[in-house]
């Protein structure tokens, strides 16, 4: 394997994609700002135990897929493999709670799961999410569906479904998980091997497994819905209300269950059907009791995420955050020697008042200069020969009418002006 090779599951984004990234970085801030949630940046590693307590320990996540090392101080360390952990131990550890509630944070930036990679599937992805801790309003679990629905909008992007499912509080999921394995129990045999260690770890894990033959099992199995307690089903039933409100569609999906343990009442998932096996695009829920787990005061919160390349994927699907190549507003041609420092000394100026100037590096000639000039695209062309500088001007050509015209260099003013036509 050549030294160049990159690690598998891990992606190079190569300057002419950056520019889509920074138009959808644009567009999430934008809407961030909208709904009132501002920016933390936690670190991209955490110490092992958080993730652990956090998302669970019988979870896919905790036991396959963490990037987990020992530090030249013997600590465990694990880069994180998703946002909300750390959101929540940033919360506890700065106190953030003591400020007004909610606390309203989005979080944008690599993840790492040791996943088998595949297309929409990495090792490294990138994740927006948002979370807002301290408070239960069903409301506010709308408007975490609503904000992402927005940015799916601003993006263009049509054909994307909302799914949507409570799966309660620890005490009414006690009764129903008993239930389910009453029901799936006698079906041992037949569940595929992850599914017969889930019956006995974690068997809600039971109903979004992914196998043809357990789902045609599990198609029956019984409803968490009709085990709801009191203020579970209140709280899911304002929610829906809301969402009716807002016009917001979805379907309700009794299978539905999350990847983390942490997760209570609400959950929901964004897919785009067209993306084939790995649709979705983005996904949530409430955690009423992370908070209190990771050692804080009982605090509920709810939040979502965003895989940004799937959602990018979906766009260029559709064709959707096209960008138009534009190349530096001015390649300054020289003839070496003095005209080459006169070049450096205009690039110079120019750059000061904001304009991409380009010029040669490699003591080129000049009609390579001109060939460089147009395979940048470049708006205008400053050809700075000896007689020009001998003359103290120089020759401004507009590259798409092939205009021609004389500028003084003594007088940049003029020239800026020209080239701010660009
Ligand atoms: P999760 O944190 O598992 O709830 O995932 C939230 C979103 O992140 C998913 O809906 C995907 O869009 C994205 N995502 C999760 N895992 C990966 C991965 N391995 N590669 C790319 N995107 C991912």
């Amino acid at each position: 394997m050549p030294l160049w090779t990159r690690p598998r599951g891990t992606s190079d984004i190569l300057p002419e994609e950056i520019e889509l990234w920074l138009k959808l970085e644009e567009k999430i801030r934008a809407v961030c700002h909208a709904f009132g949630y501002r920016e933390l940046r936690t670190p991209m590693f955490e110490h092992t135990e958080l993730f652990q307590r956090g998302i669970g320990e019988a979870t896919d996540i905790v036991e396959k897929e963490m990037y987990t090392f020992q530090d030249r101080g013997q600590r465990s360390i694990t880069l994180r493999p998703e946002g909300t952990a750390p959101i929540v131990r940033a919360y506890l550890e700065n106190k953030l709670g003591a400020g007004s509630l909610p606390v309203k944070v989005f979080y944008y930036g690599p993840m790492f799961r040791y996943e088998r990679p595949q297309a929409g599937r990495y090792r490294q992805f990138t994740q927006f999410g948002l979370e807002a801790l301290g408070s239960s309003d069903p409301l506010l679990d709308v408007e975490t569906i609503a904000l992402p629905i927005e940015l799916y909008r601003a993006c263009g992007l049509e054909g994307f479904e909302v799914e949507l499912n409570s799966i309660g509080c620890p005490s009414c999921r006690q009764e129903y998980r008993k239930e389910l394995v009453a029901y799936a129990g006698p079906l041992r045999q037949e569940l595929c091997p992850s599914c017969q260690s889930r019956l006995d770890r974690n068997p809600m894990r039971l109903l979004d497994c992914k196998e043809e033959g357990c789902r045609r099992l599990l198609k029956d199995a019984p409803a968490i819905e009709d085990y709801l307690c009191q203020e579970c089903s209140s709280h899911f039933s304002q929610v829906r209300s809301y969402l009716g409100a807002l016009d917001i569609s979805y379907h309700l999906n009794p299978h539905l269950v999350r990847g983390f343990d942490y997760y209570t009442r609400t959950v929901f998932e964004v897919t785009f059907p067209k993306l084939g096996s790995q649709d979705a695009i983005g996904a949530g829920g409430r955690y009423d009791g992370l908070v209190e787990e990771c050692g804080g005061q009982p605090t509920p919160a709810v939040g979502f995420a965003v895989g940004v390349e799937r959602l990018l994927l979906a766009l260029k699907s559709q064709g959707k955050l096209k960008l138009e190549k534009k190349g530096p507003a001015v390649f300054i041609v020289n003839f070496g020697g003095r005209t080459k420092v006169k070049a450096a000394q205009l690039a110079q100026s120019l750059r000061r008042e904001g304009f991409w100037a380009e010029m040669d590096y490699l003591d080129r000639s000049i009609r390579a200069q001109m060939k460089s000039a147009n395979r940048l695209r470049a708006g205008y062309v400053l050809v700075l020969g000896e007689e020009e500088l001998a003359q103290k001007k120089v020759l401004l050509r507009d590259m798409e009418t092939g205009r021609e015209e004389f500028y003084k260099l003594d007088e940049p003013e003029q020239l800026m002006k020209a080239l701010g036509r660009v």
